[in-house]
């Protein structure tokens, strides 16, 4: 295996590069977006600049140049999670556009009042609000999976609440608070003996995982390119071909027509079906210029170095007396969330922040789960590749200063007292 170098890693992304100890950043907010590398960047100025034109219409040079740059990028897409043909690959606006045209196309056409769509207690609102739109509308009813000591989907209580009544499930490969791997091959396959049809949330699993979709036999896989070190404002729905072209278009308008007449229009073939209006061009092609991070060998390496600088850290935080992790044991990609006793969340964020560590502090999406263990809140600790163990140091010495109290007076009075 080639060595990962995170020294030859960081110097892709501009915004790293330190200028001066006061423009210091740590980066650890990357569950929310990651950092953009140089090629993504220049991808898209070297668009703007030289090739701008719309895709899939004019007759022109420019055009057909912008359609290819454009359409090469979907084959890409289909390799970094092997899907059977490239019209299974749907841009989208991201994760959260991507599962709402499952839920307003499929869902709203093909499930019924008697139905039941089965979704999981650790969800991202994205992964929620749209199936309890499709539940209200359709008189389906949403049944929960709940999660276990450890923060994963319980095999157990699933093989109870997944029936014949279950029509859908829709679950996320990893959460964006707990950073652990769900059974999702498992929750695909009792899904199947029902012939439900499954969707899984790959939103925090595709810029850590290998993923398979052939392998998951899922029916849709879902993702953004923004917290894979691609643009933000694009995302993929993967969706096998037969399914796709049983569902009704989501929008409509340009694109997604084959003729129009005032007396009815028929729709394109896949994927256009499912792209009305100009796209985000230059999205989808900063996120082929990215897709180059994920080649197998580099991918394999980088995974490599995040588990171990995730050890580092789960060690770390450990060994501070006040860090209550919201669930058991060591996540399975760099996501970590916490409590640090005697603090308000808010807090902890705003004094790091002051040091120059970007966390986040909240809910992150995901209040029932939070509220389920009696929260409003926690500190969320994620890293990316390009983080290093000097990074995690640093972070993990503020931590303490701040657990025994060696603050300044500014420090201390900017605290608010913790409240909950
Ligand atoms: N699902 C999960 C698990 C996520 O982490 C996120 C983003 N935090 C989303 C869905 C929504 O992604 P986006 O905002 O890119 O649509």
């Amino acid at each position: 295996m080639k060595t990962f170098s995170v020294t030859e890693f960081r110097k892709q992304f501009p915004i790293l590069q330190t200028v001066s100890d006061s423009d210091n950043i740590i980066y650890f907010d990357n569950a929310a977006t990651s950092q953009k590398p140089l090629v993504v960047v220049n991808a898209s100025q070297h668009f703007y600049l030289k090739n701008n034109a719309n895709v899939h219409r004019a007759s022109h040079f420019l055009s057909a140049k912008a359609t290819k740059s454009f359409e090469v990028v979907r084959a890409k897409a289909l390799k970094l999670i092997n899907a059977n043909f490239e019209n299974e690959i749907i841009w989208t606006k991201g994760t959260t556009d991507a599962i709402n045209l499952v839920a307003q196309s499929y869902g709203l056409n093909f499930i019924k009042s008697t139905d039941e769509i089965v979704i999981s207690a650790g969800e991202h609102h994205a992964n929620i609000v749209p199936w309890q739109h499709v539940a209200q509308q359709t008189g389906a009813t949403l049944v929960i999976l709940p999660v276990d000591d450890n923060g994963v989907i319980d095999l157990n209580a699933a093989q109870k609440l997944i029936t014949n009544k279950c029509k859908f499930l829709a679950v996320n490969h990893i959460s964006n608070v707990i950073g652990k791997i769900n059974p999702v091959k498992e929750l695909i396959a009792l899904a199947k003996q029902y012939k439900a049809t499954t969707l899984i949330d790959g939103a925090q699993a595709i810029a850590h995982l290998h993923v398979d979709v052939q392998e998951l036999d899922c029916d849709f896989y879902v993702f953004s390119a923004h917290k894979m070190y691609g643009p933000t404002g694009v995302g993929v729905l993967y969706g096998k071909q037969a399914i796709l072209q049983s569902m009704p278009p989501y929008q409509f308008g340009g694109e997604m027509i084959k003729k129009v007449s005032f007396n009815g229009t028929s729709y394109n073939e896949l994927p256009h079906k499912f792209e009305a209006g100009t796209p985000n061009i230059v999205g989808v092609i900063g996120l082929g210029a990215c897709l180059d991070i994920f080649s197998d060998e580099q991918f394999t390496s980088m995974t490599h170095y995040e588990q171990q600088l995730n050890h580092y850290l789960y060690q770390q935080l450990n060994n501070i007396e006040q860090v209550q992790f919201l669930y058991q044991g060591c996540p399975d990609i760099p996501v970590f969330s916490f409590v640090l006793s005697g603090f308000h969340h808010q807090d902890v964020a705003t004094f790091l922040d002051s040091k120059g560590i970007a966390v986040r502090a909240g809910h992150h999406c995901a209040m029932p789960l939070l509220e389920s263990l009696g929260l409003n809140g926690s500190i969320r600790v994620s890293l990316a590749a390009y983080n290093t163990f000097n990074e995690v140091d640093v972070f993990i010495k503020q931590l303490q200063a701040l657990c025994l109290g060696e603050l300044s007076e500014k420090e201390q009075s900017s605290l608010s007292v913790a409240s909950d």
